[in-house]
């Protein structure tokens, strides 16, 4: 093949490259309200009386410290963990599981799953699910991916092994290096039913320390929630209240009816 033929040859690889990645990162495409309805997921959970409170990234070396402050305030909440935060200390997990929080998957290695291959983003997940339930006995059901991102794989894996694809109503963006506890605070705001909130438990991905700014706001926002008249729980509960996640939706079917959610 002569050298226009070697260009085109490029050009078509760069095309399919392209239209590959795009395929992709479809899940997160909003598309003028279309890709909220194909690809649902539960940001927010309509007809409960309660708030659920979401640690991601850990467990890492403050867990103690919000478990202390989660008892105190008799609130459980979820915990999205890292396969290999668990792999480093599989007792957090375990104590994680003690006092009575709920465990979902957040990924293996926190990495971006848009710069990763299929198969990669299958084996992330493949590790983080062993490495969650060898720990705590159970099954994975909740799934949150890192920074919010799926991709076309993560998605439909997701629905595949019947885990119920969770993101967000409320982001202080407690990681970020000029977060404050007064800030995340501020940020939460004052909650309303069916929200959930996302908060972090590590700063293993973002800032050294980013993780005592957030413990710091906790009680707070936990206050926040009690003075709403509404309940702080793990977000299975309130999923559980409404009854999603269960039945033939959710699990092996990859498209969530939308109804189901008031998109947030
Ligand atoms: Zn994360």
């Amino acid at each position: 093949m002569g050298v226009h033929g070697e260009g085109r040859k490029r050009g078509l690889g760069a095309g399919v490259r392209r239209v590959g990645r795009a395929l992709n990162a479809l899940p997160n495409r909003d598309m003028m309200g279309l890709g909220r309805r194909l690809f649902a997921d539960v940001r927010r959970i309509p007809g409960v009386n309660g708030v659920a409170v979401t640690f991601d990234d850990g467990p890492g070396e403050g867990l103690d410290a919000f478990l202390t402050t989660l008892d105190r305030a008799g609130v459980r909440a979820t915990f999205f963990v890292v396969g290999e935060q668990v792999r480093a200390a599989p007792g957090r997990l375990t104590e994680i599981v003690a006092a009575g929080h709920e465990v979902g998957l957040h990924c293996d290695r926190h990495l971006h799953q848009l710069s990763l291959t299929p198969w990669a983003v299958l084996e992330d997940l493949r590790r983080a699910q062993a490495t969650i339930e060898d720990t705590t006995g159970k099954p994975v059901r909740l799934y949150r991916p890192p920074y919010g991102c799926y991709s076309l794989a993560s998605w439909f894996e997701a629905g595949r092994r019947g885990w119920t694809r969770v993101r967000w109503s409320r982001d202080p963006q407690d990681w970020a290096a000029d977060a404050t506890p007064d800030g995340i605070v501020a940020a939460v705001g004052r909650p309303e039913p069916g929200d959930i909130i996302l908060l972090h438990d590590s700063d293993r991905y973002s800032v050294p320390g980013a993780w005592r700014r957030t413990l710091a706001a906790l009680p707070r926002i936990l206050d926040a929630i009690a003075a709403a008249g509404l309940t702080a729980c793990p977000v299975g509960a309130l999923l559980d209240q409404a009854g999603i996640g269960r039945g033939p939706w959710s699990a092996r079917v990859g498209f969530t009816p939308e109804r189901l959610y008031r998109l947030g």
